[in-house]
C-alpha cells in the first residue's frame, strides 16, 4: 500500500478562532476559508490535528473539557465530509519540559509510524514559529498562516531563523498553494 500524505493542522488560530485557552463550545468560531481549504485538500491528503493545550496543564480547563470542545469541532467537520484521523495534543507547559510540546516532534513521528505517512510530501500548518518549526523539524513542509497569533510572531521568524515553505494570511489561498506546489 502506498503511503499516504498528511496535513498536520495546528488548532487555534489556524482552524478556529484564537480566543486564548478557549474550552467553551459556544466560543469555538471556524475560520474563513477553514472548511473550504480542507474539502480542497482531502482529495489528495489524510488530515491530522497536533495542539499545545497549556490551558490543561495551568488549570484553566480540563481534559474533558478540551475533549468535548475539540470532539464538537470534529463534529462541524464531519457533517461537512471531512475526516480527521487523529487529534493529538500536549497538556504541559513549557516549563514542564515534556517531549510533546511543539516544536519537539513525538507527535509527527507517532503519526508517521501510527498511520504509514509520507512525510516528506506531507505539511504542518499553523500560526506560530513552534508551528513551523515543528514541521522542520519534523522535514515535512509548512505553511506559516498570519490568522490567529501569526500576525503577531511574523517578525520573529526570520530571526529564529525559520524559513516556512509558503507564508499566507488566508486557510483557502494557503491550501490552493500546497495543491499546486511541486
Ligand atoms: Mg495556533
Ligand atoms: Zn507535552
Amino acid at each position: 500500500m502506498s503511503k499516504k500524505k498528511a496535513i498536520i493542522l495546528d488548532r487555534d488560530g489556524t482552524l478556529i478562532e484564537d480566543r486564548n485557552y478557549a474550552y467553551k463550545i459556544e466560543d469555538l468560531e471556524i475560520l474563513s476559508g477553514v472548511i473550504e481549504g480542507l474539502k480542497y485538500l482531502q482529495s489528495d491528503f489524510v488530515f491530522f490535528i497536533v495542539t499545545n493545550q497549556s490551558g490543561i496543564g495551568r488549570g484553566y480547563y480540563t481534559v474533558e473539557d478540551f475533549e468535548k470542545f475539540n470532539t464538537h469541532l470534529l463534529e462541524i467537520l464531519d457533517k461537512n465530509d471531512i475526516k480527521i484521523l487523529k487529534t493529538y495534543y500536549c497538556p504541559h507547559l513549557k516549563e514542564d519540559k515534556c517531549d510533546c510540546r511543539k516544536p519537539k516532534t513525538k507527535y509527527i513521528n507517532e503519526i508517521i509510524n501510527e498511520f504509514n505517512v509520507d512525510i516528506k510530501e506531507s505539511w504542518m500548518v499553523g500560526d506560530h514559529p513552534s508551528d513551523i518549526g515543528f514541521g522542520i523539524n519534523g522535514e515535512c513542509r509548512t505553511v506559516f498562516l498570519t490568522t490567529g497569533h501569526g500576525n503577531k510572531h511574523l517578525d520573529e521568524l526570520e530571526s529564529l531563523g525559520i524559513n516556512p515553505t509558503i507564508i499566507s494570511d488566508n486557510f483557502l489561498a494557503a491550501a490552493k498553494e500546497i495543491m499546486t506546489f511541486h
